[in-house]
């Protein structure tokens, strides 16, 4: 039996991997999380198997936990900007650095594999595109978004120095954009606000004038490219991209979106937040060759699914 700590197992890629974990009858899984971002609600389908446990913890506090661990997925941060910074931008480094050492702690002691979810935001307003992962970034150190840039830009050094210094069996992964099932609706992140404005019939909200560009990656094919990162031979470490390199501009994706719903839906404009950045897209070159992993799902299939699953909450 392989015994997985999850933290931030709540929110909305780490309740996608416990889902796909813990369908191998060899697993067992610990979600932890303080449901800040996540919900337990997104695990009720869990909680009754025997294989699964849910520890409320928030992980700016030490790790304690008895049995022995195997590997840790460390996904606990706030993700979306609207939920980490203002107010909670503090937080949210704290989370991000305190959440590292307590979670690098814990597998140094254990001797467990331990997987950092660190980001393409860690890239800032890229200089360099697509966005290698040699690529060191151009981050604002003190703008809005730094809480949470900064914050995961000090955790990939936390986790390397563990490595030097522990030896700690460390795998960094850098998400870019993810959609999928399981979004919390209200987080504010682009394609979940498209999706619900778009289901009650209101205005689609651009910031800016919708050129700035992502690479939206649906959640089943990151979840396949996580599991495929931990499962490497301890001499890989990363950092490795993660992201669907199909490109397109907000506009582009609104457009999309409103097709699906109602065509005749309007587009308000807003103010584009300060450090939103210009384009994004990932080089994946790496994860294809070493991970042998590359996105499957198109954007149009994944938009068809992700519609179904809003539908469902509405
Ligand atoms: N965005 C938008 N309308 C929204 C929410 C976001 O135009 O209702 C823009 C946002 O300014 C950014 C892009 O969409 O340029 C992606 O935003 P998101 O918050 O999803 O992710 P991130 O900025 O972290 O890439």
């Amino acid at each position: 039996m392989k015994t997985i700590l999850i933290t931030g197992g709540t929110g909305f890629i780490g309740t996608n991997l416990c889902n796909r974990l813990i369908q191998d009858e060899n697993n067992k899984i610990i979600c932890l999380d303080n449901n800040y971002t996540g919900s337990l609600k997104n695990i009720e389908n869990l909680i009754d198997n025997s294989r699964f446990k849910f520890i409320n913890h928030d992980v700016i506090n030490p790790i304690e936990i008895d049995e022995k661990i195997d590997e840790i997925y460390n996904l606990a941060c706030p993700a979306s900007p609207a939920s980490y910074q203002g107010k909670h931008a503090i937080l949210t480094t704290k989370t991000c650095i305190y959440g590292a050492i307590n979670a690098l702690d814990l597998a140094v002691k254990n001797n467990a594999k331990i997987l950092q979810a660190s980001t393409s935001e860690i890239y800032g307003e890229p200089l360099v595109h697509p966005q290698i992962e040699t690529y060191f970034g151009n981050v604002n150190p003190n703008g809005i978004r730094s809480c949470y840039d900064e914050g995961k830009r000090c955790a990939e050094s936390l986790f390397f120095d563990y490595y030097r210094i522990y030896g700690a069996k460390i795998k960094v992964v850098r998400i870019f954009n993810t959609y999928g099932p399981k979004m919390d609706k209200n987080d504010g992140r682009v394609v979940s606000n498209f999706i619900y404005q778009a289901l009650l019939g209101k205005d689609l909200t651009i910031y800016g004038n919708g050129a700035q560009t992502r690479s939206f990656c649906y959640i089943d094919d990151l979840i396949n490219g996580l599991i495929k990162m931990m499962a490497t031979q301890d001499d890989i470490t990363g950092p490795i991209n993660l992201g669907n390199d199909g490109e397109f501009t907000i506009s582009e994706l609104a457009n999309l979106i409103k097709e699906k719903i109602n065509p005749s839906l309007n587009i308000t404009y807003k103010p584009l937040p300060s450090d939103d950045p210009t384009q994004r897209r990932p080089d994946i070159s790496k994860a294809k060759e070493i991970l042998n992993w590359q996105p499957e799902i198109k954007l149009e299939d994944g938009l068809n699914k992700t519609i179904a699953y809003f539908k469902g909450i509405i």
